[in-house]
């Protein structure tokens, strides 16, 4: 079976290793840009099942990751003027229920750490390779890129992100298929004096949230602001001008607990972007021999860090299909099987991921709201045990987490909460 995979981010990286491991070496990562990694983006979390993921993907990734990812220690609920609401060590609590940390990674070195570690990557991934049109028969799929050349394979994979072509070119009736009900002004900036690393903060005050996560040397910063009214999301990115009239509005906003004000981070910003954050899941995630994995079919707000890790989970649940199917059907499945494979994979996931961007956008929503409810059960004592969002709230993202059905785990953990899907080993 060849695989064409369209797009280098997460959700193609991951799907690259994921293939390999399944035995599916045949494959190509065509990828628009000219090199895999490219410094943009702030930061990405990744939680414990995702790096459960990474140990099954092999490689030496999760030994790399390791090495890389600093530890994360506190978080900080703080009101409008950056008072604490709560403070507790929620990250280390998180790992002493999923047995895994949740790791912080810089995106270009996520993005790195996934290309550096694939083998042979310099002939399985091809930049410069902009996919602009896609053609089908029962029996194979082709791609063409603006540069004139074209794939051809039995399935292709659009990894493509949230502006995905490989979805325009299957749903073409389909026009806006996300929402925005907020605007981020996300960036980095060096490590200021007044924040100590390891450490969250997040600050509710009306439709304005500012999220701060540090490590020793970097602050990852974001400003999410609500829109007046869901609207269409932009197609890219805001202009500088409308950024820095945004920045210079909540310049003199508190930022944190340590006095701390906005214009701290944006002053001394290593880079910045200003977009929409568009939320939805779609109805339809492939039409005859392709498919649609992460962003491009499901797009979350990125406050609760579970886009790229909702990437990795569809990546797994497909790879598992389609390693299943080759067994079954031999290297060259028809246009039946790939179908049935293909809706199975929708009907497993869209019930989870519709979980994903709902609670992502509730918890940006809901931010003031649930600072007054901690507040209010502090009064109590009952927030002051602290392990209240750990213990109660965060489990249902990490526990529920799929592995790859045919991989041990070679640094298997298991914390205080069992973890919902046993990898192969854990159930001999
Ligand atoms: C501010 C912000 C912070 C975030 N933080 C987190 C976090 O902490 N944790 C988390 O899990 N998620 C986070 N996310 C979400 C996360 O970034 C995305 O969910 C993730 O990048 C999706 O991966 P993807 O591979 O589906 O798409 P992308 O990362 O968008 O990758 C798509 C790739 O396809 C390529 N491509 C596009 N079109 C074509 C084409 N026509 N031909 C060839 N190649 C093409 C692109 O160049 C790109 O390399 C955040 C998002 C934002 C906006």
């Amino acid at each position: 079976m060849r695989v064409i995979i369209v797009g280098a981010g997460p959700a193609g990286l991951v799907l690259a290793h994921a293939l390999l491991r399944a035995g599916i070496d045949d494959f190509v990562v065509l990828e628009r840009r000219s090199d895999v990694v490219e410094a943009s983006g702030a930061g990405l979390g990744l939680w414990p099942h995702s790096v459960r993921v990474l140990d099954q993907l092999g490689n030496g990734l999760l030994e790399a990751a390791q090495k890389m990812a600093p530890r994360m220690e506190k978080s900080l609920r703080l009101g409008a003027k950056g008072e604490v609401i709560l403070e507790t060590n929620l990250f280390s609590q998180i790992e002493e229920n999923h047995g895994h940390p949740f790791m912080l990674f810089e995106r270009a070195r996520l993005i790195q750490l996934l290309h550096a570690h694939l083998p042979n990557a310099s002939t399985r991934i091809h930049t410069n390779k902009h996919v602009t049109s896609l053609s089908q028969t029962p029996s194979a799929i082709t791609v063409s890129c603006a540069d004139g050349t074209s794939y051809t394979g039995s399935i292709v994979l659009g990894a493509d992100g949230v502006h995905s072509t490989i979805r325009r070119l299957l749903l073409p009736a389909l026009r806006t298929p996300f929402t925005a009900t907020y605007q981020c002004l996300f960036g980095t900036s060096p490590l200021p004096a007044l924040l100590p690393p390891g450490e969250m903060t997040e600050l509710a005050s009306g439709p304005l949230s500012i999220q701060i996560l540090t490590t020793p040397t970097l602050a990852v910063w974001f400003l999410y602001l609500r829109h007046p009214t869901p609207r269409p999301p932009s197609t890219s990115s805001y202009p500088d001008a409308e950024m820095h009239a945004l920045a210079a509005r909540y310049a003199a906003h508190a930022a944190s607990h340590s006095g701390l004000l906005f214009r701290d981070l944006w002053d001394s910003r290593i880079r910045a972007k200003l977009v929409d954050l568009e939320e939805g899941v779609l109805r339809t995630w492939s039409a005859g021999r392709a498919a649609l994995v992460g962003d491009a079919a499901h797009k979350m707000a990125s406050n609760l860090a579970l886009g790229a890790n909702s990437a990795v989970e569809s990546a797994v649940v497909l790879v598992n299909g389609l390693r299943a199917l080759v067994q079954r059907e031999g290297p060259e499945p028809g246009a039946e099987g790939v179908r049935a494979v293909l809706e199975g994979w929708q009907r497993e996931r869209e019930g989870r991921v519709g979980w994903c961007v709902w609670v992502s956008g509730s918890m940006l929503g809901w931010a003031g709201w649930l600072n007054w409810g901690l507040w209010f059960l502090g009064l109590f004592g009952a927030a002051g045990d602290e392990r209240l969002v750990a213990d109660v709230v965060l489990p249902w993202v990490a526990r529920d987490g799929v592995v790859l059905d045919f991989v041990p785990e070679t640094g298997g953990k298991v914390g205080r909460v069992p973890w919902t899907h046993a990898s192969p080993e854990l159930l001999n």
